[in-house]
């Protein structure tokens, strides 16, 4: 049986927010049971900050694995941020828990990564909370095809449910006792009696609560309205953000749905008091005055003709404020001018391609053998592809070969995952990164501004500093993979990142 010691941390000791100890305590114990994995010490640290390790029941776990080693398998926390906030620590952390042979578990993530870096995992946080199944660029092409067909290739919205059609394919039906609820509070707002914060009240009455629930929201409410899909049309990335009719008929008419959206706009302000995420002002909280490194903040006053200015400020200094439009463009070219060079996706990749190999290097001969059998098979399928490409090869002869070569990758994996080995490397996941790199202005400014506070902080995972008055963008830390792009852009960029060691960097360089 395998050994593990659970690590418990809460920030205050009578934490508010967020899972309390014994919350912690019990799903950690819980995932153990569950995993068949006896619980030999629990860990905590009360009222102390992730910011540092310097904190005592970390030191003591660390000693204690250290003078046990080999003994105990695993590390479980309830989530990252209780280890640490502080990504280099973390990186520096897994590093030490690997020397001796301790694996990390986060129980409340899937996302077990060899490969730690901030913008894969990010992305894979958005694909999963998408539940994307986007897996390559042909499985993302065909979506496109469906979703403009007006199929439906996300997760249903609230009072809604993913169905089949006739067809098979992905459609929307209402949800019985909730849809029509729905249909009444969309209904109710396009009377124009009811402002956002009353329609509260409206559910409570007619018992429409929260898909978890609980009693509604605003935020939720307002998404709600928001939605077109209700409307029977559908507007995703898959529809490049046009509004197309669905396949699903919806549960109201469009002319109740552009009604609303209507008001909303008129109530734009009074709208924009309990929406925490205002699209109008996606950089708000991101952006740092240079001048204070305080957040920068928006809001929509009133001009002299009475129209509403919105503009991004700082409510501390005396420096200009800035209209959105101009802010987001500048923004825009920041994001353009860190695009990776054309073929420097191919080399990115290799180079986390080589990462992970020496990160492999650690594991025992058992899973370098299967990781190895793992990476000869991936190469036997490349070239069964090349063949048929090539003509030596029919689609039938082709079938037969990757079958058999699928199903020893498959039998491989197994073995891999009864050895208990570090994650698989993600390679569309990092496809998907590296696109992302590519395409970043174009992504944003299609991304809801849910999406875009994610994105941006893949970008630049600490936010970034921005002169009011010289109308610039501080020096901010980049995310990893962009730190990588820009090596080769400026070889005189030198920078301890925690993926490439000078070695390395010297082997990237052009030459
Ligand atoms: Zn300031």
């Amino acid at each position: 049986m395998k050994r593990a010691v659970i690590y418990l941390r809460v920030s205050t000791t009578k934490q508010t927010e967020g899972a309390s100890l014994e919350t912690q305590q019990m799903t950690c114990q819980d995932w153990a049971s569950r995993n068949q994995v006896l619980v030999e010490k629990i860990y905590h640290d009360d009222g102390v900050s992730a910011k540092t390790l310097d904190r005592p029941a970390m030191k003591e776990m660390l000693s204690y694995l250290e003078s046990n080693k080999g003994k105990v398998s695993y590390v479980v926390t309830y989530q990252t941020d209780r280890l640490t906030r502080n990504a280099a620590d973390f990186f520096a952390l897994r590093a030490t828990l690997s020397q001796i042979g301790v694996e990390y578990k986060n129980i409340n993530s899937s996302l077990e990564e060899s490969i730690n870096d901030e913008l894969i995992q990010g992305i894979e946080a958005v694909l999963a909370q998408h539940d994307n199944k986007v897996k390559s660029v042909r499985v993302r092409d065909n979506m496109k095809r469906h979703a403009k067909e007006g199929y439906r290739m996300s997760k249903a919205p609230h009072g809604l449910k993913n169905v089949r059609d006739v067809l098979g394919k992905s459609t929307l039906a209402p949800m019985e006792g909730v849809g029509d609820k729905v249909t009444a509070i969309l209904e109710a707002y396009a009377t124009g009696a009811y402002t956002v914060a009353s329609l509260l009240t409206l559910c409570e009455e007619i018992g429409l609560q929260t898909a978890s629930g609980k009693p509604m929201k605003i935020q939720i409410i307002s998404k709600m309205l928001r939605n077109p899909t209700y409307a029977g049309l559908e507007q995703s990335a898959h529809t490049d953000g046009q509004l197309i009719p669905s396949r699903f008929k919806g549960v109201i008419t469009p002319t109740v749905f552009y009604r609303n959206q209507d008001l909303l706009r008129k109530n734009k302000n009074s709208a924009a008091k309990y929406k925490r995420n205002n699209p109008e002002f996606p950089l708000r909280r991101f952006l740092d005055c240079s001048n204070c490194h305080k957040p920068i903040t928006g809001s929509s006053p009133r001009s002299g003709s009475g129209k509403p200015s919105p503009r991004y400020h700082c409510s501390r200094c005396k420096v200009p404020s800035i209209n959105p439009q101009e802010l987001h463009e500048q923004f825009l070219h920041l994001l353009a001018s860190l695009a990776p060079d054309p073929g420097m996706e191919k080399f990115l990749k290799e180079v986390i391609v080589r990462v992970w190999r020496e990160e492999t290097q650690t594991l025992s001969t058992q899973q370098k053998r299967l990781h190895k059998a793992l990476e000869e098979l991936t190469e036997r399928k490349t070239k069964v592809i090349e063949m048929l490409v090539s003509g030596e090869i029919t689609p039938e002869e082709k079938r037969g070969l990757t079958t058999k070569i699928n199903e020893e990758s498959d039998a491989t994996e197994k073995q891999l995952a009864s050895v208990g080995s570090m994650s698989r490397l993600k390679t569309d996941t990092i496809d998907y990164a590296l696109q992302f790199m590519s395409n970043a202005p174009r992504i944003w400014s299609n991304a809801s501004i849910e999406h875009q506070i994610i994105y941006q902080r893949l970008v630049f995972p600490e936010g970034l500093e921005y002169d009011l008055a010289k109308n610039e963008f501080g020096t901010s830390k980049l995310s990893r993979l962009y730190r990588l792009a820009t090596i080769k852009k400026d070889p005189s960029f030198s920078d301890e990142s925690h993926l490439v060691t000078p070695r390395r960097v010297e082997l990237l360089l052009p030459g």
